[in-house]
């Protein structure tokens, strides 16, 4: 399906999409990440994280990345701040994103081992589920639109905050490995891991998982502080000038045909 993109804030047309099969490679790593990697089952199922299909960031927008990204709802072609899925608001979307507006679904990405994992406990949760579905989904329906009423916003991210969440990542990933090579080791020879143990394998694990965080997070200030060009700005006032057959719909909007579903 081809979007024709406005940014709900500048009105600008030219935006780059985020999909599993957009150019930009980060981008496309991190959304095959959010399928492949079996440890988002955790994010999907208990904390009910979703990441959407597609997503569009302003090119015009001079304001980092989070700030001008955006959520498309198809069924009433309206454009929502990523933001409003932020913060607490992440969590709890075991049935996916309904657009704040009209409540339509908005196609989400599925990690491939929570899909695992649902489809054989289906007969577990199926009924539960469906007799909960509606009011799952007006719950989050009205928690997400009264984000978007209140304008939130959260303060703007400076480039310390991803070196923190870097070192978090690092940190926190050390500190799972570490445990599950405890549980491991437990399994298999039957003897206790000791403290001691556990810390010189944390301290040896740290030399892989302190650089590998301070990488991720220079990764993330490269891909989500960058801001947007206000030169790139093309509203449809100028469209109305240049003549919308001056300027392929592909460049408006950062579309391919071959990205239409
Ligand atoms: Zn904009
Ligand atoms: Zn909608």
């Amino acid at each position: 399906m081809l979007v024709e993109f406005e940014c709900p804030q500048c009105k600008g047309h030219l935006c780059e999409t985020w999909s599993l099969n957009c150019p930009n490679s980060v981008v496309r790593f991190s959304l095959w990440h959010w399928i492949l990697n079996p440890g988002i089952a955790i994010n999907e199922l208990a904390l009910g994280q979703r990441m959407p299909e597609r997503m569009f960031v302003c090119k015009s927008c001079e304001t980092p990345m989070p700030d001008r990204c955006y959520v498309h709802c198809s069924a009433c072609d309206s454009f929502h701040q990523g933001r409003l899925w932020s913060g607490l608001n992440a969590f709890g979307h075991w049935l996916g994103y309904f657009c704040p507006t009209c409540g339509a679904a908005i196609p989400c990405l599925s990690n491939y081992t929570s899909k695992l994992i649902t489809a054989v406990t289906a007969p577990v949760w199926y009924l539960p589920a469906r007799a909960a579905r509606r009011r799952l989904i007006a719950s989050t329906r009205k928690r997400i639109g009264r984000a978007r009423q209140e304008k939130v916003r959260l303060e703007p991210v400076s480039v310390k905050d991803y070196r923190l969440a870097g070192w978090a990542y690092g940190v926190g990933m050390n500190f799972v490995m570490t445990v599950g090579l405890a549980l491991l080791w437990m399994a298999e020879t039957g003897d206790p891991f000791s403290v001691p143990m556990f810390l010189m394998a944390f301290a040896v694990g740290a030399l892989v998982w302190l650089p590998a965080g301070w990488l991720y997070g220079q990764i993330m200030k490269s891909v989500l502080h960058r801001k947007g060009d206000p030169n790139l700005l093309l509203t449809s006032e100028h469209l109305a000038v240049t003549g919308p057959q001056s300027i392929k719909t592909s460049e408006l909007t950062g579309f391919q045909d071959s990205d239409h579903d």
